[in-house]
């Protein structure tokens, strides 16, 4: 459950932290609405470790992995549902995205066309995103994964 601070806080805080505290709700979003399963390889999620020691299990275990990569996408595509999906800690950190089979799969699933206006989003979607974009998304998008989070069924028990 995302329970969102208040309105007055989030008024005050810095773009940098705005982008931060939305991309921890709109992944949590995405892994939701991926049900635990790795976009690209297509595997259940396996358990993962924590550092802490704290065994990460379902959707919790997944990570949020770009297909255009976020350090070279702009706003527009670090926060859009169809270049952002769950994957496993394989596919995105040990295989970098594991990009070949995540196109694949983006051809399959969204079609040729939605590829293409990706790639080009990559040169041209870098918008600006003001504060109170950040918040209303933040609002939108914790509605959603509670929303999700509340009908989430485990398929694995
Ligand atoms: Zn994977």
């Amino acid at each position: 459950m995302i329970i969102l601070k208040k309105l007055k806080t989030m008024k005050k805080w810095s773009l940098k932290k705005c982008k931060k505290e939305f991309w921890s709700i709109f992944s949590v979003y995405i892994r939701l609405r991926d049900k635990g399963v790795c976009f690209s390889c297509g595997t259940k999620i396996p358990d993962f470790y924590h550092r802490s020691g704290n065994r990460l299990h379902g959707w919790k275990a997944g990570q949020a992995g770009h297909f255009i990569t976020a350090k070279s996408c702009g706003l527009a595509l670090y926060f859009h549902e169809q270049n952002v999906h769950c994957q496993c800690h394989q596919c995105n950190v040990n295989l970098s995205g594991n990009w070949v089979e995540y196109e694949k799969k983006i051809i399959e699933v969204y079609g040729q066309d939605v590829c293409d206006m990706l790639k080009q989003l990559k040169w041209t979607g870098n918008v600006v995103y003001k504060a109170h974009n950040y918040i209303d998304m933040m609002i939108e998008y914790s509605a959603k994964a509670n929303e999700l989070e509340e009908n989430y069924a485990d398929l694995s028990i």
